[in-house]
C-alpha cells in the first residue's frame, strides 16, 4: 500500500475500510447457492455481507444474484465494541422478518420465477413463517455445531426441569437430563439459555429457533455424522430430516463448481511455519468477534514467553499494547504475531501442536479435520458448550484452569498437551475425530450423501 500511494499526489486519494467487525461472510451458504446450479438464486443479505463476499464483482457465482436487505445500522452509528451488537441491531431492524417479504417479492418479480424454497440461516427463524406464507419449503442451515441446536430446542425443557429463579450460583450443577447428552454442565449452556441477559433480541432469536426448527423441511449442519453420534440419532427422531455436510470445503461434487475460498497467506504464516518442529508450534486464535481482556493477553504473553513455545498468535495489531514491555522484541526468535491467518491452512500444517482457542463452532471443527488437540478458552454464545464437548466429550483438548488466561494455568496446558503423556492421549483422540470427518467428506462418505440429498431437495422444489 506505501509505495502506491508514495505515487499519488497529497491529499487525493479516498481510503475505503469498514473495520475489523463485519459480521462473518455466510460462505457456506454461498457456497451451496453456488452448488445448486439454479439460475438467478436469489441471494438475501446485508449490504455488508454483500460488499465482503462479492467484491469485487466478479465474485458473484454465475448462478446467484444478491439482494441487499436492511443490517438497521444508522447512519453515524457508533459501535460499542460489544461483540453481537450488529446482530442486535439488525434483528431489531427485521422484527419478524418484515423487510425480507418486500426484497423477496421484488426478487420474484425481477427474475420473472416464483421461490420454491427458501434456505436460510438456521438463526433467522422468521425465514420459516415467510417459507409456510408463500407454501415452499424451509431448509435452515445451522453453522453452529448439532450441540446448540440440541441446547436451544429444549431450552423450555431446560428452564422448566432446571428452573429459572436463583439460577446464578448453579453455573457448576452437572445435569443429565438432556436428550443427546449423556451429562452437562449448565455453566455451559449457550448464552441466554439460563444464563446471560434472556431478554436480548440475540436470546430471543435463538429460543425461537429451537422452537421453529421442526417445521423445517431439512436441517442442514455445519458439521459431520459421526463427531457426535448420540445427539444426532436424537436430534433425527425429532425433525423432519437431519442433514450434516462438513466437512465442507473437503467435499468434492463432481457436478459442481467447487465451493469458494478465500485462502491468502499475506503475512507468511505458511513459510514461517515451515521452519518450526513438527507439532511444536501453539497457534492461537479468537475468530472474527473475540479478544481477552488487557489482563489476560499479558497472562499468555507471559506463559508464551516462560515456557518457550513456538507461536503463531492471530491478533489485530491494536491489542499489542496490552503485552508486557518488550515481548515481541525478546520472543521475535520464535513468536509471529499477525493480524489474520489462513486459519484452515494454518492448522493444517505439521508444525502445529495445539490450538489455542475460544471454542467458536468454525474453529473447533477445523481443528478437528486438522487433527490439532485444542487449549479452550470460550468467552459466549456456544463457546463454552464446544469448550465442553472438547473436554468432556471428544476428549480432544482441555480448558485452560479457571476458564481464564494466568501465566501459569496457561504454562500448564501447554506443557500438558505439547509434552505430557496427556498431549499424546489428546493428540491420538483428535486424530481419529480427523479420520472420520474425512470419511465423512469422501465419495461414500455421510456428508457427500447429505450433501447430494440437500442439493435434491433444494434444488428440485426449484426446477
Ligand atoms: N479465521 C481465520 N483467520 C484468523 C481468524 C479467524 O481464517 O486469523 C477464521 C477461522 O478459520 C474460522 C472463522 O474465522 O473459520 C471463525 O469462526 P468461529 O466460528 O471459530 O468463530 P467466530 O468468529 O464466529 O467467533
Amino acid at each position: 500500500c506505501i509505495p502506491w500511494l508514495d505515487n499519488h499526489e497529497a491529499a487525493s486519494v479516498a481510503y475505503i475500510s469498514f473495520g475489523t467487525s463485519a459480521t462473518p461472510p455466510p460462505i457456506e451458504i454461498v457456497a451451496l447457492a453456488e452448488a445448486l446450479q439454479v439460475s438467478g438464486t436469489p441471494f438475501l443479505c446485508t449490504p455488508k455481507s454483500i460488499e465482503s463476499l462479492f467484491s469485487p464483482a466478479e465474485r458473484v457465482p454465475g448462478n446467484v444474484r444478491p439482494y441487499a436487505v436492511p443490517d438497521g445500522v444508522q447512519e453515524g452509528h457508533v459501535f460499542s465494541g460489544e461483540p453481537v451488537e450488529h446482530i442486535n441491531l439488525y434483528l431489531t431492524a427485521v422484527g419478524e422478518g418484515e423487510s425480507l417479504r418486500g426484497v423477496l417479492k421484488a426478487a420474484e418479480a425481477e427474475t420473472g420465477r416464483r421461490i420454491g424454497c427458501v434456505m436460510s440461516d438456521a438463526f433467522m427463524w422468521f425465514a420459516g413463517d415467510l417459507a409456510e406464507e408463500m407454501g415452499v419449503p424451509w431448509v435452515p442451515l445451522m453453522a453452529g455445531g448439532a450441540n446448540s441446536i440440541t441446547a436451544h430446542f429444549y431450552t423450555d425443557l431446560i428452564r422448566e426441569t432446571v428452573g429459572m429463579h436463583d439460577i446464578v450460583g448453579r453455573e457448576n450443577d452437572i445435569v443429565k437430563f438432556i436428550p443427546g447428552f449423556s451429562e452437562l454442565r449448565l455453566g455451559d449452556l449457550p448464552t441466554g439459555v439460563l444464563f446471560g441477559n434472556l431478554e436480548s433480541p440475540f436470546a430471543i432469536m435463538l429460543h425461537k429457533m429451537g422452537r421453529a426448527l421442526p417445521k423445517a423441511t431439512a436441517i442442514a449442519i455445519n458439521s459431520f455424522e459421526e463427531l457426535d453420534p448420540d445427539i444426532i440419532q436424537d436430534l433425527k427422531s425429532k425433525f423432519k430430516m437431519i442433514l450434516n455436510v462438513s466437512p465442507f470445503s473437503a467435499i468434492s461434487l463432481p457436478s459442481s463448481p467447487p465451493p469458494p475460498t478465500s485462502y491468502t497467506d499475506e503475512y507468511g504464516c505458511i513459510p514461517w511455519l515451515d521452519n518450526r518442529k513438527a507439532a511444536s508450534v501453539a497457534y492461537i486464535g479468537f475468530g472474527t468477534l473475540a479478544t481477552p481482556p488487557p489482563v489476560e493477553i499479558a497472562a499468555l504473553a507471559e506463559a508464551l514467553e516462560a515456557s518457550g513455545t513456538p507461536f503463531l498468535w492471530s491478533l489485530k495489531d491494536n491489542f499489542k499494547k496490552f503485552f508486557p514491555e518488550g515481548f515481541i522484541k525478546r520472543t521475535s526468535e520464535r513468536g509471529k504475531i499477525v493480524p489474520w491467518a489462513p486459519q484452515e491452512q494454518v492448522l493444517a500444517h505439521g508444525s502445529v501442536g495445539v490450538f489455542v482457542t475460544h471454542c467458536g463452532w468454525n474453529s473447533a471443527l477445523e481443528s478437528v479435520v486438522a487433527g490439532v488437540p485444542l487449549i479452550g478458552r470460550p468467552f459466549f454464545g456456544d463457546h463454552q458448550l464446544n469448550a465442553w464437548m472438547v473436554e468432556n466429550v471428544w476428549k480432544i483438548g482441555v480448558r485452560v484452569e479457571g476458564g481464564v488466561f494466568t501465566k501459569s494455568g496457561t504454562m500448564s496446558a501447554l506443557e500438558l498437551v505439547l509434552t505430557h503423556v496427556k498431549g499424546k492421549e489428546l493428540r491420538e483422540r483428535v486424530e481419529m475425530f480427523r479420520k472420520l470427518a474425512l470419511k465423512a467428506a469422501g465419495p461414500e462418505g455421510s456428508s457427500t450423501r447429505n450433501l447430494h440429498t440437500l442439493l435434491e431437495i433444494v434444488a428440485g422444489y426449484n426446477l
